[in-house]
């Protein structure tokens, strides 16, 4: 990459480019995963290498009268960050990690990635941190959104571990956010997603002794059995222990199920988070009492596992160079409407092209007052994976289709799987979006940093059809 000859470049240790520079393009487009790439095009791109770098970088966008984005791990599926005209700050060259032994807490940049480098370097300590499943998701733009990690049912929000956040803010000064001080900004932070009014430098996390008996087990169903088996699975989940970490799943398996001839299949994966042989049988005894293990394809009785594995399946399911359309809703209603509701998403899928749809479940809310409080006890989730631009119109068209019979059952939906512009969608309650909004309006009076990425009405915090 050609480093920007512009004079203002000296400012910085690390790389600046303007647009229309050499490099522009290439910082443009760097490391961002879904390559459905927006047209959209920064003033200028900032790739700090230092703390100070970030303060200098925001301290130019207020003489040049820019707003800031910023990309961290580059997950974000519309690519939240990238905004027209703005100065975009790119942390992928600044990362760091620091593991103090006696608080357990971990301080880490925020481009980070959960598991291949955090989990990586945290592992020989004993420790880890419940990120996303996928390992090479950022940490800052994760946290950021609540956090749907490594048993969600049974740990709740990733975020909750969070102690402190470095922040460089509108006004280009580094403050420190906690529970005692600037608290209205650390609020925010465990949550409020792509509309943080300021640049998070690091998170301070406390982090989780690894789980000595990490055991799972999977049931695999044939495709039109699927409404009878989450049925059951929802109902059931109630009960379950809450280091269960439980997701069901439709997907066209790439191993060998006896009788199935290709094609879709209704999947449930459990996992106990434990450190006992014993409490893993415990934990993940409720699976046998499945009505329809007779009906099964193929059952695979409890066995030890690892972090890396569950990682390497995880990492499996989502390659990299591939267009990404993504939708899910929080959902509540009667389990066998909501079944009914979800025949096209769950078994008229696109056959030719990757993906699936999960189902993740979670127990009711019992963690601090943060600003990530939306969510019911199951979310509904569809990712579609596929190479060929000139379909992008059709799987957005697909996506919207499949999600409209479970619009009379969505309560909202996950920064995470959120595209506003494409579908609108309620991401917080309306008490937390009405403290974001103040907490915005604090920190940044003159909306330096980029506002949510939505339609033409900007983000509204409301489920479009529900207007209409
Ligand atoms: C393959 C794949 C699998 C995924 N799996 C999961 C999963 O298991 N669980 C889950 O919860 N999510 C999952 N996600 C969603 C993912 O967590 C979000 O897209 C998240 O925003 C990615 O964070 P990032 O830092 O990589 O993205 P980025 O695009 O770099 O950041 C997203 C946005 O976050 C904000 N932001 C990030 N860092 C900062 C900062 N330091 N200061 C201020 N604002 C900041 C900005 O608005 C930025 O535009 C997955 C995504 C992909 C692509």
């Amino acid at each position: 990459m050609t480093i920007s000859a512009t004079p203002v470049g000296t400012r910085f240790t690390g790389p600046y480019y303007v647009r229309g520079e050499d490099g522009y393009e290439a910082a443009r487009l760097a490391r961002i995963f879904s390559t459905r790439h927006p047209k959209r095009y920064p003033a200028a791109i900032l790739v700090p290498h230092t703390e100070q770098d970030i303060i200098e970088g925001v301290r130019l966008a207020q003489e040049q009268g820019w707003q800031v984005g910023v990309r961290a791990g580059g997950h974000s599926f519309p690519v939240w960050g990238m905004r027209d005209n703005a100065l975009l700050i790119d942390l992928g060259e600044f990362k760091e990690m620091e593991y103090d032994h006696e608080t357990h807490i971990v301080s880490v940049t925020p481009a980070v990635q959960g598991g291949v480098e955090l989990n990586t370097y945290l592992q020989p300590h004993g420790r880890f941190f419940a990120g996303g499943r996928c390992p090479t998701v950022g940490v800052g733009g994760f946290l950021l959104q609540g956090g749907i990690g490594w048993n969600f049912r049974g740990w709740g929000w990733a975020v909750e571990r969070l102690v402190a956040i470095d922040v460089v803010t509108a006004a280009g000064e580094l403050v420190r956010a906690d529970e005692s001080q600037n608290a209205d900004l650390f609020w925010a932070a465990r949550g409020c997603g792509p509309g943080f009014p300021g640049l998070i430098t690091r998170f301070h996390i406390h982090t989780r002794a690894i789980p000595q008996a990490l055991t799972t087990t999977k049931q695999f169903f044939p495709i039109e059995r699927y409404a009878e088996v989450l049925a059951w699975l929802n109902e059931a989940q109630k009960a379950m222990p809450k280091d269960n970490d439980l997701l069901g799943i439709s997907f066209q398996p790439d191993f060998e199920i006896p009788g199935h001839s290709g094609g879709y299949v209704f999947g449930i994966s459990a996992t106990a988070y434990c450190d006992t042989a014993e409490e893993a049988q415990t934990i993940l005894a409720p699976l046998a009492d499945n009505p329809f293990l007779t009906d099964a394809l193929l059952v695979v009785p409890p066995t030890p596992t690892t972090l890396a594995d569950e990682y390497a399946f995880v990492d499996a399911a989502h390659p990299a160079g591939y267009r990404y359309r993504v939708e899910s809703a929080w959902v509540d209603g009667p389990h066998t409407d909501i079944a009914s509701a979800l025949k096209m998403l769950v078994a008229e899928r696109p056959i030719h092209e990757k993906g699936y749809t999960f189902f993740q479940y979670a127990l009711p809310i019992d963690g601090p007052d943060i600003a990530m409080s939306m969510r019911t006890d199951l979310m509904v989730g569809a990712y579609i994976i596929y190479s060929n631009p000139e379909d992008d119109e059709h799987y957005r068209q697909w996506a919207l289709d499949a999600m409209k019979p479970l619009e009379p059952y969505s309560v909202g939906q996950y920064w995470g799987d959120s595209d506003q512009e494409h579908r609108e969608v309620r991401c917080l309650t309306d008490e937390a979006w009405s403290r974001v909004r103040d907490v915005r309006r604090a920190w940044d009076p003159d909306q330096r940093f980029v506002d949510y990425l939505a339609g033409p009405d900007g983000y509204q915090n409301r489920n479009g059809w529900q207007e209409a």
